[in-house]
């Protein structure tokens, strides 16, 4: 059911961007940005294992950056390829983002080294003479006294130190963009950015949007799965290319939290965490310059390989991977998620309305008490995580014709008071109707409409 049934919002969006011939072409990859992670008052991770360099992220970091972007420029000359910084200096993670995208960046790659904790363990490293004491006692009453009687013991004497980390090797790391909206909301923040390359069909499309609106958000959601795509072939293509010098390659892994950088930049973005600056090898490595040229020839080995396949695509190559994984994640974006299946859905309330238009007001029901709701419109998803409050929070939906008009509370949450209460205040430009919903996390409840009167406003 969930899987036939394709929204028309989504069609909607899908007949924009996907059947228009060159709706879908890739840029030409034309702007990368080297992000030199840390920097100034923040150090960073240091290198704290005994007798190592003690070398501190932020440095690492530069060095390794300057040599990922000039080994960028020598390989691919017609790239331009710019650095966040060249400098020992403060940069917050916004402003780095915002210089990413202030640059015109398609690609942005962060560059950092890892820590990982260390294990506390104890050595003998001789021992020492003790003096204890052994008491008798003589006399009664007032004259009992207590005599001691000293003797020597050898007890150990143990150093405590820290283990050397074992764990090395070089990560990455992309952000979980379809697990979470943050992502989507810098999307559309930064909606009027979309144009980085004028006149090109892919950027203009989004920006005939609004992206507040339903079919604003569904495309917004769209693009930040291309985006996460695109970061996760990269990312696969660094992870391959270190593999082939010979060190440890720990995978592509994904993340939501600590890596705002990455989900604040409107392009690709990954996150390299060159080795472990607490293992004594790693550290060596990350600091030496046969290391650090290692590193930067494995990224710019990866960009090239990612270039080359993005730009293929461009050119009607037939059944890329890359397109196949973008249908997907556009089909993946429209659906519903398991756990909204997976629960009943109680329907409370059938309202007949005279207005395709309806305008919906949110609220918390009763006491507010951190209800955190979705709401989903004919299983699309139109509010996004949203604490209840007393104020109303306001969206608009379109009815479809002829067809069952479902909207769904969905509980995140079940607030401090379960359960999960909204108050929902609809009107279709002529009534206006009060519909108290109770959700919990095993029960959605539903409002369906029913159209009536003039089919069209
Ligand atoms: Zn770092």
């Amino acid at each position: 059911m969930l899987k036939n049934k394709v929204p028309v919002l989504i069609g909607i969006a899908a007949f924009n961007l996907l059947m228009l011939p060159g709706a879908v072409a890739q840029k030409k990859l034309t702007t990368i940005i080297v992000d030199a992670g840390h920097g100034g008052s923040d150090n960073g991770a240091v290198g704290v294992y005994e007798g190592t360099l003690h070398s501190k992220e932020k440095d690492v970091t530069l060095a390794i950056s300057k040599k990922v972007v000039a080994e960028l420029q020598k390989q691919l000359p017609d790239v331009k390829t710019l650095p966040t910084r060249t400098t020992d200096v403060f940069q917050d993670v916004r402003d780095k983002a915002k210089l990413a995208n202030d640059m015109g960046g398609q690609l942005f790659i962060c560059i950092h080294a890892d820590s990982g904790p260390l294990k506390r363990a104890s050595r003998k490293i001789g021992t020492r003479e003790e003096t204890r004491y052994r008491y008798t006692y003589t006399g009664k009453g007032k004259k009992r006294k207590k005599i001691p009687h000293p003797y020597t013991v050898t007890v150990p004497v143990y150093e405590y130190y820290l283990l050397p980390l074992q764990r090395k090797g070089t990560s990455i790391w992309i952000f979980a963009a379809h697990k979470t909206s943050d992502k989507l909301k810098t999307i559309m923040e930064n909606g009027e950015d979309f144009d980085i390359t004028a006149g090109e069909s892919e950027d203009s499309a989004y920006n005939q949007f609004d992206f507040n609106s339903v079919v604003g958000r569904q495309l917004a959601q769209i693009y930040a799965s291309r985006f996460q795509l695109k970061s996760n072939l990269l990312a696969t293509y660094v992870d391959d290319e270190i593999a082939k010098t010979g060190r440890p390659a720990l995978g592509v892994n994904q993340r939501q939290v600590g890596i705002r950088v990455l989900q604040s930049t409107n392009m690709p973005a990954i996150l390299v965490e060159t080795g472990f600056i607490n293992n004594p090898e790693d550290e060596r490595y990350i600091n030496s310059e046969k290391g650090q040229q290692e590193i930067a020839e494995a990224i710019t080995a990866a960009v090239i390989r990612y270039k080359q396949n993005i730009e293929t695509m461009n050119k009607g190559n037939s059944n890329a991977q890359l397109e196949k994984d973008i249908q997907k994640a556009e089909k993946d974006a429209a659906a519903t998620p398991a756990a909204y299946e997976s629960r009943t859905t109680k329907e409370v309330k059938v309202l007949e309305v005279k207005s395709s238009k309806i305008r919906v007001e949110l609220f918390d029901d009763g006491e507010v008490d951190n209800d955190v709701v979705s709401v989903y419109f004919n299983k699309n998803k139109v509010v996004d995580n949203r604490s209840l409050t007393a104020n109303g929070y306001v969206f608009n939906i379109d009815l479809e014709p002829g067809k069952t008009n479902e909207l769904v509370l969905y509980a995140e949450n079940l607030g401090s008071i379960p359960p999960n209460t909204a108050l929902m205040v609809i009107t279709d430009g002529t009534n206006r109707y009060e519909v108290r919903l109770s959700s919990d996390l095993k029960n959605n409840a539903s409002i369906r409409f029913e159209l009536k009167g003039p089919k069209r406003p």
